[in-house]
């Protein structure tokens, strides 16, 4: 509803028949000439109208039509002369001001009825609530209704479709216009549509117009609107929800400014065909992992942690002999989630050798070192230890990585673990294993190293208990990727 409100504000701002004030929670409107409000606000409306198409080219005859926002819940006709006809009279410019002007004399006319979203008064209503006003409705009565007892004894579902009052309808309409937000639709399956929350609607207006003025989206795309570079017409192709927001975040703090950031967002998923039961996830991102994408950008490390890092991560498929796109977007998808909710043991999890392949990198030389920067930001630095210390528990990766070419039970042996006690005991294993490394193997391994790591654990338990767990994720994920690096030398040296 906020985005709503905020996208109306938009509307109304710099017409000359009213004056519009954003507040906290509220927008103080001052019509000054009704008549020529209703010309005004039909004008902005029909411009408004054009954020819900885009243009493509017919395949066959090459002609330019219109085409609806997969996203857009607003029923069309059969399109005439390539135009989109919606069924919403709101939207069809020869009735547009027939249906602003009906409007305004309902809400300033008698007060015969309530509003059950506002509790405003009006005379009479313009439509029943519907998806295409407030998509949170559904077509299944008990899911919608308010369920009250007849006569006391039985009970009956009354749904109040009809008590909406008029301006809660233009408000839900409109926000179909609203260019501020975020979409993303994957063909034929469904769509994205992200609505960023503020407690504030001064802040969340900020937002949106830092965002529609910067050059970060590009609503005349069709299946996505985050553009790959400011001003550029390319767009991004996330494989999913959190990739999306990651990838928004990335493009956001390159181009940063003092405009408050968006933490929460709604996110409402709506699917392709007739029956549209949507569904609305809450997100709230971690602000600690919105200062580490800010951090790696300041300091030169890593610039865009989606494009240059987990989109640059693969699955590599043994048995089919090269990369399986539907497990790589997956990872990327799942790597974008668990680092947007600071879950490192879980993101760790996922670069683990699984069964039929791996995960891989391209451009390794780059990625290996962004990937090292990520960990070290993400996780060393808050610790409070000295950087070189980090080469120990690499060593260690290294070393287990090696042993695991033989065998990579050891490497889900150290994840697993749940006490100090097993992660002592898997210490000692890896020790026992070591002089069974061939000297090729032994080249650049130094075995000091678990000593090393064993000295600094105990140190760092001392004062956390559960440091060693930090250890623990930072050992599996080094070596992880060294697994994954010494099986592409492999296969370009010609094996698997
Ligand atoms: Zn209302």
């Amino acid at each position: 509803m906020d985005n709503a409100i905020e996208n109306f504000y938009r509307i109304l701002r710099g017409m000359t028949s009213c004056e519009v004030t954003i507040h906290k929670d509220s927008l103080k409107i001052n019509i000054t000439d009704i008549q020529e409000f209703i010309n005004e606000l039909t004008l902005k409306i029909l411009v408004k109208r054009e954020n819900m198409l885009v243009i493509e080219e017919d395949k066959k005859t090459g002609t330019k039509k219109e085409i609806k926002k997969d996203y857009i819940m607003i029923q069309e006709d059969k399109k005439i002369g390539g135009k989109v006809a919606f069924k919403e009279n709101i939207y069809k410019p020869e009735k547009t001001k027939e249906i602003i002007a009906y409007i305004m004399k309902s809400l300033l006319g008698k007060e015969k009825n309530q509003c059950i979203l506002c509790g405003r008064t009006y005379e009479y209503k313009i439509k029943n609530l519907q998806q295409a006003s407030y998509p949170m409705v559904t077509k299944i009565s008990s899911l919608s209704g308010v369920r009250s007892y007849k006569d006391g004894i039985k009970l009956s579902l009354k749904d109040y479709y009809d008590n909406v009052c008029p301006l809660c309808y233009l408000l839900g309409i409109l926000e179909w216009t609203d260019e501020g937000v975020i979409y993303r639709t994957f063909p034929g399956d469904f769509s994205l549509l992200f609505m960023p929350i503020f407690d504030n609607l001064k802040d969340l207006h900020n937002f949106k117009n830092y965002l529609i003025y910067a050059g970060l989206i590009n609503k005349d795309s069709r299946y996505s609107n985050i553009r790959v570079h400011i001003d550029a017409e390319e767009v991004e192709n996330t494989p999913g929800e959190y990739s999306t927001l990651l990838c928004f975040y990335e493009k956001f703090i390159e181009n940063a400014t003092n405009v408050n950031i968006a933490k929460k967002w709604a996110v409402i998923k709506i699917p392709f065909g007739a029956v549209k039961n949507i569904r609305i996830d809450s997100i709230d991102i971690n602000e600690g992992i919105l200062q580490i994408i800010k951090d790696l950008k300041e300091e030169g490390l890593v610039e865009r942690v989606y494009t240059d890092l987990f989109k640059k991560i693969f699955f590599y498929s043994s048995q089919k002999k090269t990369i399986d796109w539907e497990i790589t977007r997956g990872i990327q998808e799942k790597l974008s989630q668990l680092f947007l909710y600071n879950d490192f043991k879980s993101f760790v999890y996922y670069l683990l050798p699984r069964k039929g392949g791996y995960v891989s990198f391209f451009d390794r030389r780059y990625t290996q070192k962004y990937f090292e920067d990520l960990v070290y930001t993400w996780r060393w630095k808050k610790m409070g230890v000295p950087k070189e210390k980090l080469e120990s528990i690499r060593s260690v990766g290294n070393i287990i990585s090696k042993i695991c070419e033989s065998n990579v039970s050891l490497l889900y042996k150290m994840d697993k673990t749940r006490t100090i006690e097993e992660f002592w005991s898997v210490m000692r294993e890896i020790a026992r294993k070591l002089p069974n490394l061939k000297d090729k193997q032994l080249g650049k391994i130094r075995p000091s190293s678990l000593d090393e790591v064993i000295v600094l654990t105990k140190e760092l338990v001392e004062t956390n208990k559960d440091a060693w767990k930090e250890i623990r994720d930072l050992i599996v994920i080094y070596a992880a990727m060294y697994y994954s690096l010494s099986k592409i030398q492999k296969q370009k040296n010609g094996g698997d």
